[in-house]
Formats: structure tokens, C-alpha cells, sequence
């Protein structure tokens, strides 16, 4: 077959296989998508459970510039109220007010200003450094190196700086587009999309009947080109470039494969190429969630209450029905619990009983009736939750960011790309990889 007739290969069909061939279909592409998994959705769908509750893979909202780009801006429920404290010293301090208010942070946060502001400063060589030229040390001792290892599972001062420009949007910024969030009575998207600009004007959504209609609506136009259930096997690169996928033992001839498959898994289905071999020590942060069914409403100070002190094996919870009341039915309410792990520890190998007891043991510190309130709980475990930054690799990640070393092969998607990409992130970086890859053919 002719090689502009060949078909390009998806793999996965989860948001970011879905708007790759979404918009290669659009373009007249031939496409085939394959997923590993009886459905597409991956990171992306809702479940309900039996007694009226509405669970995500940890708490997911997307934006009204998002849902309206897709069409399903009046499906959509507007997120009135989104807020963040952190808990420490017996108390909750409300983010970031709370914590630039306090004289001992405020004070260590300007004398690492005015460090920095000297000729010849360095540039940071840790997260846990760039936390300290940010923040000042005691809150980056207190509040933020403890935070970020938790979730990592890597000490700070072996993470990349860059880690810290992924989760932070300044407080001056912060404080300006709360005070706008509050002033509309919408939850202003604040640090969730790096591609286009945050404002005022842009605020969380939710879909009616969950993030499986988001999902539905981009399926809708390639329905046809999905096929669930094949795993994809290997990835066949001839001369450094992509040229066939292997699938239920068949090989098929391709022009392109754009692969959202996790970076680090690449070296073992790729074969012809010795090129992506050192993606493997890329490191994802497994995580357990643990959702705590429970009697009442706004039981935690607000949405999210972040919890670096050791006494708590979490590092967060979230009561996402303050933002999204819709999640479960009135009067009561769902807290997730964030617990790091690698697969195979202690936290992975609970049992789903262990592990709610010991969440909930540990809540009480912060709602004192919690054990009297809980209804029931769902846990879910997942070895692919977040792209570790270390420094050991960081040099490279940063390379292939800018080129990818196989012709033909695009990684997509927040594993695909290994980086913290939310959904309207994903959709804008996508279409922008399928423009490249359209004007290269
Ligand atoms: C805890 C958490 C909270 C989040 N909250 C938000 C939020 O509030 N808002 C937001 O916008 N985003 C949020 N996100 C991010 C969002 O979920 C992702 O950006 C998006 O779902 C990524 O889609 P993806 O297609 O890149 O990856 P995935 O959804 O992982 O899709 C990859 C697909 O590939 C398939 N696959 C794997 N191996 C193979 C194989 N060998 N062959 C074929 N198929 C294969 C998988 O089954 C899967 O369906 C959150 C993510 C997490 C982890």
C-alpha cells in the first residue's frame, strides 16, 4: 500500500487519543484506535455508584472555554465556589492568604526576595531550592517540601525545579483572580491550563451526566476507527521512523502512530531502535484514593485541605460536592483521601477496609465526628498518577519535549508527554501535534 494511503495508528482512546483522531479524521486521515481496555474514556470517566454517588479518578472539573469550544457549554453546571487551606499546628490556614498573612512565612518569604533580587543570584538546582528563592524556607520546610515529597515520593532537593512551575501560579495572581471568582460567584479557573491565558472570564464546569459526555461527544465523530479491547504489542521503526503497530499478534503498515501510552513504557514495545531506551527510569507516583462516604455537608474548611505534617499518611483531602454538589445526594457528601505509594508498599497493599479505618482515624484530627458520619467507602489504586520531575532524568525529559527522537511516532496526553496536563491542555497540545505532524507528511 502506498504510504500516504496507509492508515495512522491512535494508541488509546482515552481524551487524548480521541482528540488525535478527532482532528486527524477532520484532516482526512485514515485512522484506527486502539484500546486496551473494553472503553475509552481512561483517566476520564465517571462512575455512580448505587447509592447516588458520582466518583472521578480524584476530583476532575474542566472549564467553560472548554466545554464551549466542544459544544456542551449549556450541558454543562457551572462550579460556583473552588478554595484551598492547608492544615498544620492543630489548625486550617485558608490558601494563600492565610499562609502570606503568617508573620514567620512572610518574613522568610522577603528575605529570599531580596536574596534573590542581588546581581549573580544562581538559578535553583532542586524543587526544594525554587520553593526557598519563592517562598522563603519556613514555609518551604513546614508546608511545601513536605507536601511535594509526600505526593512524589522524592525527597525535594533530588526533584527538578521545574516541578514547582507546574503547580504554581503566583500569589499575587491567585489573590487577584479569587477576589474575581468571588465577586461573579464562579470558581475562576486558577493554575489549570497553561496553553491559553487564565482571566477572569474563564471559570470550572462540569458536565450534567459526568466527564463520560465530554468523552462521548469527541468519540461521536470517530466511533467507527475505535477498536477496544487490542492492546497494542509493539511499535515497529524502521530507520528511526514509526512504520507498523503490532496488535493481537498482526502487523499493520502505518503511516503515523501517535501513542498516549506512558512514556516509560515505550522501550518495551517499540522495537528497531535502541533511541527511546533511557525513557524507562521515567518514574510515575502511584496513588490510592481513598473515597470516605459520609453523613452531612462541608465537613473540611474548604474544597481541598492540603496536610503536610507526617502525622497524616495522606497529603490531601478534597470534598469535591462543596464545588460540585451534584456528586452526591443532599445532606451528604464525599472526602477523597490522596495517598502516595509504590505499587506493591504497605499503602498499596492494604485492604480496602484497612485503609478507610486508617483515613478515617486520621480525619478525626481535622472533623472530630468523622467515624460517627461515615456511610461507606470506595477505593481506587493507580499506578500512573502523576510524572515525577527528578533531576536524574530532568535534562532529558526537557529534550524530548522539544524533539521527539522517532520520526513518525508523536507522543500525546499527560502520560504520552509525561507532564502534568489537564484535559484543556491536552486538547490545545494534541491539535497543535497533529498540525506538525500534518505539515511534515
Ligand atoms: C488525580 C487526577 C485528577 C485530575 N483532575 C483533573 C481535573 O480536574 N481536570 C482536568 O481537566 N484534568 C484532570 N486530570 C487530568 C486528566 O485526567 C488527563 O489530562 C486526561 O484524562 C489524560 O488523558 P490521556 O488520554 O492522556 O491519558 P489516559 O486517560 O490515561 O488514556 C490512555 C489510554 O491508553 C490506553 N492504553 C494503555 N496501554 C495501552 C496499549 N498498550 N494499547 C492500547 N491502549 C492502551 C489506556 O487504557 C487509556 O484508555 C486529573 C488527573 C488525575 C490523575
Amino acid at each position: 500500500m502506498a504510504r500516504d494511503t496507509l492508515p495512522v495508528a491512535v494508541l488509546g482512546a482515552g481524551w487524548a487519543g480521541l482528540v488525535a483522531a478527532s482532528e486527524l479524521t477532520a484532516r482526512g486521515y485514515p485512522v484506527i484506535v486502539f484500546e486496551a481496555s473494553p472503553a475509552v474514556g481512561g483517566m476520564a470517566q465517571s462512575f455512580k455508584d448505587d447509592d447516588g454517588f458520582s466518583f472521578d479518578v480524584g476530583a476532575h472539573f474542566i472549564t467553560n472555554r472548554l466545554a464551549g469550544m466542544l459544544g456542551l457549554g449549556a450541558e454543562c453546571r457551572t462550579v460556583r465556589h473552588y478554595g484551598e487551606a492547608v492544615w498544620f499546628d492543630g489548625r486550617s490556614h485558608s490558601y494563600p492568604y492565610g499562609l502570606v498573612k503568617n508573620p514567620r512565612f512572610s518574613a522568610s518569604a522577603l528575605r529570599s526576595r531580596f536574596a534573590g533580587l542581588r546581581p549573580g543570584t544562581r538559578s535553583a538546582t532542586s524543587a526544594r531550592d525554587e520553593f526557598a528563592k519563592r517562598y522563603g524556607t519556613a514555609l518551604t520546610d513546614q508546608v511545601a517540601a513536605p507536601l511535594v515529597e509526600a505526593w512524589s515520593g522524592t525527597p525535594a532537593d533530588e526533584l527538578a525545579p521545574s516541578v514547582v512551575n507546574k503547580i504554581s501560579t503566583s500569589m499575587l495572581k491567585t489573590m487577584y483572580l479569587r477576589l474575581a471568582g468571588r465577586l461573579s460567584n464562579r470558581a475562576v479557573a486558577i493554575g489549570y491550563c497553561r496553553e491559553l491565558p487564565e482571566s477572569a472570564s474563564v471559570w470550572h464546569v462540569y458536565p450534567a451526566s459526568g466527564l463520560g459526555q465530554l468523552v462521548a461527544r469527541m468519540a461521536e465523530n470517530v466511533q467507527e476507527s475505535i477498536r477496544l479491547s487490542s492492546p497494542v504489542e509493539a511499535v515497529l521503526v524502521e530507520d528511526e521512523r514509526a512504520v507498523a503497530v503490532r496488535v493481537g499478534g498482526e502487523d499493520i503498515a502505518v503511516s503515523g502512530v501517535f501513542s498516549s501510552l506512558p512514556i516509560h513504557f515505550l522501550p518495551k514495545v517499540v522495537q528497531g531502535t535502541s533511541a527511546l531506551d533511557d525513557l524507562a527510569e521515567f518514574r510515575f507516583r502511584p496513588m490510592v484514593f481513598v473515597n470516605v462516604k459520609m453523613d452531612g455537608r462541608q465537613l473540611l474548611p474548604n474544597v481541598v485541605l492540603w496536610t503536610p505534617e507526617p502525622a497524616f499518611r495522606f497529603f490531601r483531602l478534597t470534598e469535591a460536592t462543596t464545588s460540585m454538589p451534584w456528586l452526591a445526594p443532599d445532606g451528604k457528601t464525599v472526602i477523597t483521601a490522596d495517598l502516595g505509594c509504590e505499587v506493591g508498599d504497605e499503602i498499596w497493599s492494604m485492604s480496602n477496609e484497612e485503609i478507610t479505618e486508617m483515613v478515617i482515624t486520621q480525619m478525626e484530627a481535622v472533623i472530630p465526628d468523622a467515624r460517627t458520619r461515615v456511610l461507606g467507602s470506595r477505593v481506587m489504586r493507580t499506578k500512573l498518577a502523576y510524572p515525577v520531575f527528578e533531576n536524574s532524568y530532568e535534562a532529558r525529559r526537557q529534550a524530548i519535549a522539544t524533539e521527539f527522537p522517532i520520526e513518525g511516532l508523536v507522543p500525546i496526553g499527560r502520560n504520552g508527554e509525561f507532564d502534568h496536563l489537564l484535559m484543556e491542555d491536552v486538547y490545545w497540545r494534541t491539535v497543535r501535534s497533529v498540525d506538525v505532524f500534518a505539515r511534515n507528511e
